[in-house]
């Protein structure tokens, strides 16, 4: 298991290599949690500018500041498109983000499957904002390999999401054919999967790759961007991925009150793809 950590030998800097000759860093006011798990290695520092910043094997995952870009434009877009989500699932997640966002929304249950209790364990003590949603009566939380619980699942869900780390480490089947093939078993007609895809400018042949499978999967496979101020270079995407819903043609998004990121607008505009892109994709 080859695990990264972030931060120098002095703990006073911690750094993303986004590609080996660029990244960001962040000074360290002070170290909350160093640890290794059996999957990973997860830091939690204290920063200036971004607060609390989580790292997994030396790659950011959330930070105080911009948490809330990630995780209203991973699970809005979903959920409000739906007509009437009742059962949803997380894969990943393990901050707690994903999951305080989906309970916004008027659901009968939500399952949460991380596969690093450590990193759970971790969050829930140095990232408190994020820890109401695992009190709620309608979470369920299983550790758990997300391939496996859903490989073993009886459960059938209206909304999936997948917030998973890079296709690094335990990640990678997150990232894959099977598993989105199975995803698609497990949702119920008229069901979304919506999914972390990666950087806009970093992680294009991955888009396309994907693409080339999802398009064979869903009849809706499409790519949504949002900035992410401290993920690679700042312009993260998205899949929505559904047979029935195609998320411009939705006349009433039902949206939670209190939203600081997301509104229709927002959803309309990120559907908007730059044309490389749109070129890439169409295997141009
Ligand atoms: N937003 C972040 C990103 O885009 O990089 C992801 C945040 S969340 C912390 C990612 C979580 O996915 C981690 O806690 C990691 O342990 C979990 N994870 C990785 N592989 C997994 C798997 N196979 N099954 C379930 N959870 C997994």
């Amino acid at each position: 298991m080859k695990t990264t950590r972030s931060l120098n030998v002095r703990r006073t800097e911690a750094r993303e290599y986004q590609t080996p000759a660029s990244g960001i860093f962040f000074t360290v006011k002070n170290v909350l949690y160093t640890g290794k798990s059996s999957f990973q290695t997860i830091e939690i520092i204290r920063n200036k500018d971004y607060g609390r910043v989580l790292l997994l094997d030396g790659l950011v995952q959330t930070t105080e500041r911009d948490e809330f870009y990630y995780h209203e434009m991973l699970v809005h877009p979903a959920m409000s498109s739906h007509p009437k989500p009742e059962h949803v699932l997380i894969v990943g997640g393990g901050d707690g983000g994903a999951l305080r966002e989906v309970l916004k929304h008027p659901v009968k249950k939500a399952w949460m499957v991380e596969i690093d209790g450590h990193v759970i364990e971790a969050c829930r003590t140095h990232f408190p904002w994020l820890q109401d949603a695992f009190k709620d009566p309608r979470a369920e939380l299983v550790v758990a390999d997300g391939k496996v619980f859903i490989d073993a699942t009886p459960e059938m869900f209206d909304v999936i999401i997948i917030d998973s780390s890079d296709p690094v480490g335990p990640s990678v089947v997150l990232h894959e054919e099977a598993f989105y093939r199975k995803l698609k078993s497990r949702l119920k007609p008229g069901g979304v999967v919506a999914a972390q895809a990666g950087s806009l400018m970093l992680h294009q042949a991955s888009h396309v790759r994907k693409s080339v499978f999802l398009r064979k999967i869903f009849r809706h496979p499409d790519l949504y961007l949002g900035p992410v101020p401290t993920y690679p270079v700042g312009m993260w995407c998205y899949n929505f991925l559904s047979d029935r819903i195609d998320p411009l043609a939705v006349r009433r998004l039902k949206i939670p009150k209190g939203l600081r990121f997301y509104n229709p607008d927002i959803h309309r505009a990120a559907f908007a793809l730059p044309n490389f892109l749109k070129d890439q994709l169409s295997g141009g």
